[in-house]
């Protein structure tokens, strides 16, 4: 019978799941399910998975976007059933009374809902910056920058006028967490190694880059030890390093800090801030519940079982969630990272096929106790890349930096990249780049602005 569980003597309707999001998150809770037991949905605004951890590496053409994404289709497809379907759409409502989620061209109903929708840009008090500053937060936006810092490149090799060559080089990055330190560390190399060799007519001085942190330290959420070598490994790529100063204002190529000084800039890349992804939440009579049920940085309030505090049926995993006073190591929330996303979505898969089955055996008249678990993070440690050989990786009790942690980070970058195709060409895009400083994917090809497509604009 479709649609049907059979359950020995009764049989039991499918459960429809659906997923918003196919981030590490969401996939790996579709990965852990079992698909045979529910009927699962997932709608991404994307057609394909991506690799946040690399995007600073599109936006400085040490790897080209398809090395880091993977056709969601495909990837669900492995998954070999056919209860698993896939919708491109932006969710942008969720109606909790009549459990239904809404994108631009549908409405899908759900008996369980999983929220992962990641987090977007948080530009704080200044949203004016969302039109004038480059951000890593998706492809499009790391392709973006990647290309305008290949235009600039062009178009000021071309200046003959030295003052106004320096004054279109000139990058910030604010936000000196791992994105951040990344990022600098890539354009650091590009002004090493790349403008003396294939644009010779930009003296290396012409080109700043400068990186802005509030705190104290580079990559204040790592070790102390982290943050000295980043420091030392930046200055050695000709980055400038602010620590302590908070950007002000952005106006007119200027960046202003808090305490009034200013530095030129005609490329802001801002790594500072996420917030939880905006979806509209309604209620019982069509009422807002936003208030009620999402809390701190725009994520969704969850207990121990990542399930939405106040609604029924409704559970946020990954970056879009927030589980204080759980976790002791962690009772402020846990930290925005992969191995969270991924660790609590194989956490909400395992304990729905436990409330499954606790059904099916009560459609038989058994006795079972559902073993739900509560979430625990498991923290496998954190690592950072500055440049093309030098990393630095903090685990339980360990600490390495150098050649050492850069060869554990592309291991473990490569280890976490889907599709076998993905692996072997960002292997051999490092390899080539370790030996000869190089990449042929410095190309620089505008997208064509005809036909007009509204719906792509939207
Ligand atoms: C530049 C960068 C570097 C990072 N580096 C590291 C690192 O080195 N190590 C680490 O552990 N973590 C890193 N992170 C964090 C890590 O990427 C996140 O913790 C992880 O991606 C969270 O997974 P998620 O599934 O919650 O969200 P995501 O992976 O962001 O997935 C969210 C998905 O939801 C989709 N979506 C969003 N809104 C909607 C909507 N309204 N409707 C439909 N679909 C929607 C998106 O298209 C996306 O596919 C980095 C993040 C960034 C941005």
């Amino acid at each position: 019978m479709q649609n049907m569980i059979d359950s020995g003597y009764a049989s039991i309707r499918r459960k429809r799941v659906v997923v918003i999001g196919g981030g590490f998150a969401g996939l790996n809770f579709v990965k852990h399910l079992d698909a045979r037991r529910f009927d699962v949905v997932v709608i991404d605004r994307n057609n394909y998975h991506c690799f946040p951890p690399l995007f600073y590496q599109v936006a400085s053409a040490g790897l080209d976007p398809a090395s880091i994404c993977f056709p969601l289709r495909r990837e669900l497809r492995k998954r070999g059933s056919r209860n698993i379907q896939f919708h491109m759409g932006e969710v942008k409502n969720i109606d909790c009374s009549h459990r239904i989620v809404r994108t631009k061209t549908e409405e899908v109903g759900y008996d369980i809902l999983i929220i992962c929708a990641g987090t977007t840009n948080n530009f704080f008090n200044m949203p004016q910056l969302e039109k004038s500053v480059y951000t890593l937060k998706s492809t499009s936006q790391a392709l973006r920058c990647r290309n305008d810092i290949l235009d600039i490149l062009e178009q000021a090799s071309l200046e003959q006028d030295m003052e106004r060559q320096k004054k279109m080089l000139n990058f910030v990055v604010i936000g000196g967490g791992p994105t951040g330190v990344e990022i600098a560390g890539a354009i650091g190399e590009m002004k090493r190694y790349v403008l003396p060799r294939e644009y010779p007519s930009i003296p290396q001085e012409n080109m700043t880059i400068t990186i802005v942190e509030g705190n104290t330290r580079l990559l204040g959420t790592m070790s102390e030890k982290s943050s000295e070598v980043a420091y030392r490994d930046l200055k050695s790529l000709m980055v400038d390093i602010e620590l302590g100063a908070t950007m002000h204002d952005y106006t007119d190529n200027v960046v202003t800090l808090a305490d009034g000084r200013k530095i030129d800039c005609s490329h802001l890349i801002w790594t500072a801030g996420v917030i939880g992804e905006n979806i509209a939440v309604t209620g019982t009579g069509g009422k807002d519940i936003s208030e009620e049920l999402i809390g701190r940085g725009g994520r969704w309030k969850v207990d121990g079982l990542c399930r939405v505090k106040g609604v029924d049926g409704v559970y946020a995993i990954g970056d879009i969630s927030i589980m204080e006073d759980v976790d002791e190591n962690f009772p402020n929330g846990h930290p925005q990272l992969a191995q969270v996303a991924i660790q609590e979505g194989k956490l909400v898969a395992r304990n729905l096929m436990e409330l499954e089955k606790a059904e099916e055996c009560a459609a038989r008249k058994e006795n079972y106790t559902p073993r739900l678990k509560e979430f625990k993070y498991n923290d496998k440690g954190s690592m950072a890349t500055i440049g093309r050989n030098r990393a630095v990786v903090d685990m339980k009790n360990m600490h390495l930096s150098g050649f050492m942690a850069w060869l554990a980070w592309m291991f473990v970058h490569l280890m976490s990249l889907l599709g076998m195709r993905n692996k072997i060409t960002a292997l051999i895009n490092w390899i080539w780049a370790y030996f000869n400083y190089s990449t042929s994917l410095r190309l620089l090809i505008h997208p064509c602005r005809y036909p007009l497509r509204r719906r792509w604009m939207d």
